[in-house]
């Protein structure tokens, strides 16, 4: 099996190429290099855990993506996701963590060691930490993918204030839709309300005070057919339900259609998940399986923000060494 590649940017790691040999058993596997994860790594090898960080692609989860980031505690200057993740995994890296690009395909869970499988092999470890995040929904409108963190955004909260002034659009007919369109006349100008059906599927408080808001106006039925432009979002292409298409001149487009979909597919069956696919942890973020943690935007949090998911890490990472510790203890001939 081949030596797998170094998440790219990572410092050190190219010296010392990860095989995916499953030879070494690492203290401590993690699955994704987002806020999460490598918040944990950075409290896991700071406690003298070997530890190695599997991610598929240093661009792929929701910070990553992100154009703009005002609101993480320390960093004043407004940064893009992907700086703020460099910085990151820079800091993880710097105290001995190790990255690897690599996808994870499927997990063994129960056995000792546990063991990730994936497109390179596999890894062998005593502890495995989930921190996938939750990007796994399809982008179904065109135009939809290629402006995510560039206008396309699922998140007023993130987002809306590089809104101000400025006209923008809201998708869908949820209580989540209705809540984001009002929060997002903060700073909005006007905020289009763009439901795909004749009903809002909201309480009754929540569809008054929306539709009687000053800043939103609530367009009937409508299909959404593109997000334009190149580098940022100019407008919206929509067709109303009897009524000819026309384009709104907007700058954000907010779309709430799906939800967030965990990332947890490579789990096959082998964790609790609550019915809309998160994984749930007790307060130390340990999961059904004894060693096995999640972080971040994987759990069935309420607020996805990088500062949570950071300190998700936190939490996870003096669980995992009081774990280790413990199950010495136990064993002291364990290797
Ligand atoms: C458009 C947008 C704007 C946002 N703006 C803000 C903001 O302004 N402020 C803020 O605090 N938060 C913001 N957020 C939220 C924030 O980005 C998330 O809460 C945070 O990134 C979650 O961190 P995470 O580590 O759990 O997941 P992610 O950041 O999504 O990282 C998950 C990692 O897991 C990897 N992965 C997934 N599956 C696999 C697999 N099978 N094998 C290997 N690796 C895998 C991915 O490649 C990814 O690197 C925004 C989110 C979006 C989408």
């Amino acid at each position: 099996m081949s030596a797998s590649r170094p998440l790219s940017g990572e410092p050190g790691t190219d010296d010392t190429p990860v095989q995916a040999t499953g030879e070494q058993i690492y203290d401590v596997l993690i699955i994704g290099a987002g806020p999460a994860g490598t918040s944990t790594a950075i409290y896991t090898v700071r406690a003298g855990l070997s530890t190695l960080v599997v991610d598929k692609g240093a661009a792929s989860g929701a910070l990553a993506l992100t154009t703009k980031i005002a609101s993480y505690p320390g960093v004043p200057e407004t940064v893009t996701g992907a700086e703020l993740l460099r910085r990151m995994r820079d800091q993880a890296a710097g105290f001995g963590a190790q990255f690897v690009q690599d996808r994870v395909l499927s997990v063994e869970l129960d056995s000792d060691p546990k063991v990730l499988w994936t497109t390179e092999g596999l890894y062998r470890g005593r502890t495995v930490v989930i921190a996938t995040g939750s990007m796994g929904r399809t982008q179904t409108v065109p135009g939809e993918e290629r402006l995510v963190g560039r206008g396309v955004s699922y998140c007023a909260t993130c987002d809306g204030a590089f809104c101000k002034d400025e006209e923008v659009a809201v998708v869908g007919n949820t209580p989540e839709a209705l809540e984001e369109a009002l929060l997002l006349t903060r700073w909005a100008s006007r905020v289009h309300l763009l439901p795909p059906a004749d009903t809002f599927r909201a309480p009754t408080a929540l569809v008054t005070e929306v539709l009687e808001h000053s800043k939103i106006e609530a367009h009937p039925p409508v299909r959404v057919l593109e997000v334009l432009g190149e580098q940022a979002v100019s407008g919206v292409r929509v067709a109303p339900r009897g009524d000819s298409e026309r384009t709104l001149a907007v700058t954000g487009v907010f779309i709430y259609t799906q939800g967030n979909r965990p990332i947890t597919d490579f789990l096959k069956g082998q964790l609790a998940l609550s019915e809309s696919g998160c994984i749930e942890v007790d307060e130390s973020r340990q999961t059904s399986v004894p060693g096995v943690f999640a972080v971040g935007d994987v759990l069935c949090t309420h607020l996805r923000q990088a500062v949570i998911a950071a300190a998700d890490g936190a939490i996870a990472g003096m669980a995992i060494e009081r774990h280790l510790s413990r199950r010495e203890r136990l064993r002291p001939d364990w290797s």
